[in-house]
This record gives C-alpha cells, structure tokens and sequence, in this order.
C-alpha cells in the first residue's frame, strides 16, 4: 500500500549552523518517537551531505528542492542527478510552483526531470496545482488535469508509481490560507481518478499524494484523515521542529 509521508520543504532558509541545529534535533525525535509516517526533508543543496551524514541510517529520508533535467556540462549553477546520486540523496522535488513562478518552469520541464531521476532510481516529488485566478475561475481540475498529464503521463506504469505527488495550490502557499481538507481532498481524488483511468485503480492506489500549502500542527490532522492525502509537503511550519513533530503526529491515532 502507499506511503505516508510528511516532507519538509525548508526553501532558501537558515544559516549552516542553525540548519544543522535543526537537523540534530529531527533526528533526537526520531530515535525518541515511533512515527506513523515517513519522513523527508529538502534542505538547501548546499546542505545536502550533512544531512545524508546526519541522518546516516535512514531515520530521514533527504531530498533536493530541485534538480537538472540535463546530465552534465555547460548548465552553471545548476546540480545534475548524477550528483545528488553520488552522495546518496533519495530524491528532488520537481517544478514546486516557485520554481514556476521565478524560474520559468513547466510541465515539460518536470517531465524531463522526472524521468531523469526515475532513470537513477531516484524519488521524484513532483508538485503541482492552480493559482488564485484559476481557482476563482473555476479552472482548477482542468488545471491540475493538464499538469499532471504533460509531466507524468509519458511514464510507464512502473515509473509512474515511484512517483509522489504534491497538490499544492499556490494561493495557499506560503500566505497562512489553507485549502479545506474537502477542497484538498477532492482534488486528490480527481488527481487519483486520472492516474486510474491512464493505468489502473492498483497503479493509482500505490501512489501517495501529498497537500501542501500552509499546513500547520493545528490543521495537519484532519487534513491526513482524508482518504485520499496521504500527508503534507510542509514550508513555514517544517523550520521548527516544534511545529513539524507535531505536523507528523498528525498521523498518530
Ligand atoms: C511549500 O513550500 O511547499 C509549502 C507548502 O509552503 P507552506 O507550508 O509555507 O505554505
């Protein structure tokens, strides 16, 4: 059956220093706590591999923010797979909507590097959703149908399970408004739905589908209980280990 995963999004935040603070203390409460769900965080790439060293045993599995969808070369500034491969991260988030907003990304863009982390036997989070005019136009499923077509559905059945799916709409990102667990949940099931009708009910049951966008300790619980999330891709809320213990214990009965 599919994961339950709480992912940590910490975006271009904290110095060296309080970043490693942080990561000291996710793993002191992983040894301390039995968890009902998996762990991620995507630190800063500069980070990277003291967090493989950290989390050396596998307590936290660690993602890139984002990843290349070229091999190697003339690509300054950029970090290919093959890289991330070789110091043992597990996977990138792919096209998070501010990838999207900033750098220009798009679907075609997270289908290349999608592939280009299931070809290294990585873990793509790919991430998707409408924005507030979309919404507001009544546009979403169509939206969310149309990303998730162009970025995952060139894949093979067996690649398209590997993959992990964030529902993030952008207008809750970041800006303290959360999407109702209704509204989040019936995006997943059509998200779901879409995946079934491609590859099968067994394909889409397999893959876990994340919400994102504000989750906090105080709304993560009933957000998890949908049946259709499968846990959270956390921003504000993943830099304190305060408030991302208690967004994992979302999960406990
Ligand atoms: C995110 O960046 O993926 C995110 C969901 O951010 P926040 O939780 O801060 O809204």
């Amino acid at each position: 059956m599919r994961k339950n995963i709480v992912a940590g999004n910490w975006k271009m935040n904290k110095n060296f220093a309080d970043a490693e603070a942080l990561m000291i203390q996710l793993l002191e409460y992983k040894k301390n706590n039995t968890t009902n769900c998996e762990v991620y965080i995507a630190p800063p790439a500069l980070y990277l591999t003291t967090a493989k060293d950290i989390f050396k045993n596998g307590e936290v599995e660690v993602f890139a923010q984002d990843v290349s969808e070229y091999q190697s070369g003339a690509y300054t500034g950029e970090i290919s797979v093959e890289m991330i491969n070789s110091i043992g991260i597990d996977g990138s988030l792919v096209s998070h909507s501010e990838r999207r907003q900033y750098h220009g990304e798009t679907d075609s863009h997270a289908n290349r590097k999608v592939k280009a982390l299931l070809d290294a036997g990585l873990t793509p989070i790919y991430c998707n959703g409408e924005t507030l005019e979309q919404r507001k136009a009544g546009q979403h499923f169509e939206v969310v149908k149309n990303q998730t077509e162009v970025a995952l559905f060139t894949l093979s059945a067996d690649e398209i399970k590997k993959v992990v799916i964030a529902y993030e709409p952008v207008w809750a990102i970041g800006t303290g408004e959360t999407a109702t667990p209704e509204q989040a949940q019936e995006i997943h099931a059509h998200i779901r739905s879409l995946i079934a009708a491609k590859y099968g009910q067994e394909v889409a049951d397999e893959i876990s589908i994340l919400y994102g966008g504000s989750v906090k300790p105080d709304n993560a619980k009933e957000i998890f209980s949908q049946p259709d999330i499968d846990g959270g891709l956390i921003g504000g809320a993943a830099l304190k280990i305060e408030d991302f213990s208690k967004i994992i214990e979302g999960f406990n009965p």
